[in-house]
């Protein structure tokens, strides 16, 4: 069984950009209906000879919830179907409510999870990251889903949890 990788974390972080970036396969465009585009959630990926399957938790809308539910609701199917968390938060916004929300909910999965700082695009940002220990996930990795920097890093942390 392959292990499974989740993507969490508020929405506009670059959870689909990261998935995007780390999918071996290349990303079609699902359209369900003619001018709807949907987010794909699921995808297989590689680092290192090692597989696993991605999810982006932040492509499953539900309906007729608020917002911070939503959030909520994300990260708990991320705990239920995944072996490894990833929590993906904005460097250059910091640390925001809605965050420590989601951190709040993955620190008490027992499950091993991942902080990825993205939009760390320059060097500045990439060490400007010490604010996010307080979401109390342990080391921040930076990441850029934009540029691909960081990437090495983080998925060498990923597959280390196999
Ligand atoms: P999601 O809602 O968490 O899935 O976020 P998206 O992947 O849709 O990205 C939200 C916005 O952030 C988009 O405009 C992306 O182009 C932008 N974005 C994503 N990753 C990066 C990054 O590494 N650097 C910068 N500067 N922008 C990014
Ligand atoms: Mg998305």
């Amino acid at each position: 069984e392959m292990p499974i990788v989740a993507l969490v974390g508020r929405p506009n972080v670059g959870k689909s950009t990261l998935f995007n970036r780390i999918a071996s396969e290349r990303i079609a465009i699902v359209e369900d209906t003619p001018g709807v585009t949907r987010d794909r959630i699921y995808t297989h990926a590689e680092w290192l000879g090692k597989q696993f399957r991605l999810i982006d938790t932040g492509g499953i809308t539900l309906e007729e919830t608020t917002l911070n539910q939503e959030i909520k609701s994300q990260a708990e199917i991320a705990i239920d179907e995944a072996d490894v968390l990833v929590m993906v938060v904005d460097a250059r916004v910091g640390v925001v409510k809605e965050d420590e929300t989601v951190a709040r909910i993955l620190y008490q999965a027992k499950k091993p999870v991942i902080l990825a700082v993205n939009k760390a695009d320059n060097l500045e940002q990439r060490q400007d990251i010490y604010e996010f220990y307080s979401l109390g996930l342990g080391e921040p990795y930076p990441v850029s889903g934009v540029h691909g920097t960081g990437m090495g890093d983080l998925l060498d942390q990923i597959i280390k949890t196999f």
